[in-house]
């Protein structure tokens, strides 16, 4: 009897080439709904599944797949996936850490020139005809003279303190519950709150997890120096919204950027939607074209749990294994 193919099921898109390699070693299913609805249907026989931001595997999702061997998730946060859940049925998760890191930084050192200069209070208000008002209502510090606070000295966190600290020449302070190890730039490791009182900027770069959700909240603002930037690309449950949206309004936070949402999108009544010298864009942090396109190479890393090999980026591999921070 011929070998079983194993099935794969792509809950999301993944580009040709990608699809190709995936159909090398197995029977391909695109899925065109990615609720958890057709997912249990979809997935009750396959090995693999491959999904990106916008499929939630839950454990329901996981207990009625009993073939499945891998989930792949091309991206890099991976609330969306009950990695616990998969963990306890030795399924692997593999994913693409590296993939956003430099789209991520850039968007973030953007940010804190765009909240830093007023870039789009200044666009508004020329595009209003009040150029000379615009003109005259801003001067702002330096790069080199604010200290940025990095929460979460992770990948994301050293791309932006390395721009920031070797490109802007800022003064570094980060605040992290490992040690990031060698740093090929100048930084000092701080507490939050000894963070929080003196950076000028702060930008999260912390996953998202039960001990990081509304890490910034009311108390932790109250910390803040007053007239300090937040910068959020991390994820939108890090801040808690409402608490962010009175510290703008009292004039305590100088000016927030956000890529991120709890939920997405930002509801239209939401109360950050009327507080000044904010700067919101839709989650496009990893939205690079290189960087969507390393999205696709967690096929590789499917393929190779598919083969009996040992996949390049697991973010849960086996009973053994720890799941790395
Ligand atoms: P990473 O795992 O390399 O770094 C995260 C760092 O946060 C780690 O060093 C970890 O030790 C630290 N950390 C965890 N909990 C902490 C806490 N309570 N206090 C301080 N530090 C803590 O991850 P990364 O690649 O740098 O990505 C960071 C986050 O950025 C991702 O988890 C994801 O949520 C988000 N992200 C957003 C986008 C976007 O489109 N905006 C794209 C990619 C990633």
């Amino acid at each position: 009897m011929p070998k079983r193919r194993p099935r794969i099921v792509l809950a999301e898109a993944f580009d040709a080439p990608a699809v190709e390699k995936l159909r090398a070693v197995g029977e391909v299913v695109v899925l065109d709904a990615c609720d958890e609805v057709h997912l249990k249907e979809a997935v009750a026989d396959c090995d693999a599944l491959l999904v990106r931001t916008r499929t939630t595997v839950t454990r329901a999702v996981i207990e009625s797949a009993p073939r499945l061997r891998v989930i792949g998730r091309g991206g890099v946060g991976l609330e969306n996936i009950d990695v616990d859940a998969a963990r306890k049925r030795g399924i692997a998760v593999v994913y693409t850490p590296n993939a956003s890191t430099d789209a991520v930084a850039d968007l973030t050192v953007g940010m804190i020139i765009g909240l830093l200069r007023n870039i789009s209070g200044c666009d508004a208000m020329v595009r209003r005809g009040s150029f000379w008002e615009a003109r005259g209502g801003s001067c702002s510090r330096e790069m080199s003279e604010l200290t940025l606070g990095i929460v979460g000295m992770g990948r994301i966190g050293r791309a932006v303190a390395r721009r920031c600290r070797n490109g802007f020449g800022m003064t570094i302070l980060y605040n992290d519950i490992v040690s990031p190890g060698w740093l090929d730039f100048v930084a000092t490791p701080v507490t939050k709150d000894q963070l929080y009182a003196h950076a000028d900027v702060v930008t999260l770069h912390v996953p998202l997890t039960e001990i990081t959700r509304n890490l910034i909240d009311a108390a932790a603002l109250k910390e803040f120096k007053k007239g300090t930037l937040l910068i959020n690309t991390s994820r939108g449950g890090v801040v808690d919204s409402l608490a962010l949206a009175e510290s703008l309004a009292a004039g305590t936070l100088a000016g927030a950027a956000l890529d991120v949402f709890d939920p997405e999108p930002l509801l239209a009544d939401h109360p950050l939607m009327l507080v000044p010298n904010t700067i919101f864009t839709p989650h496009i942090g990893s939205r690079s074209v290189a960087g969507l396109a390393r999205m696709n190479d967690v096929v590789e890393d499917v393929v190779r749990v598919l083969q009996g090999r040992s996949p390049l980026y697991p973010a849960w591999l086996g009973e053994d294994d720890p799941i790395p921070p």
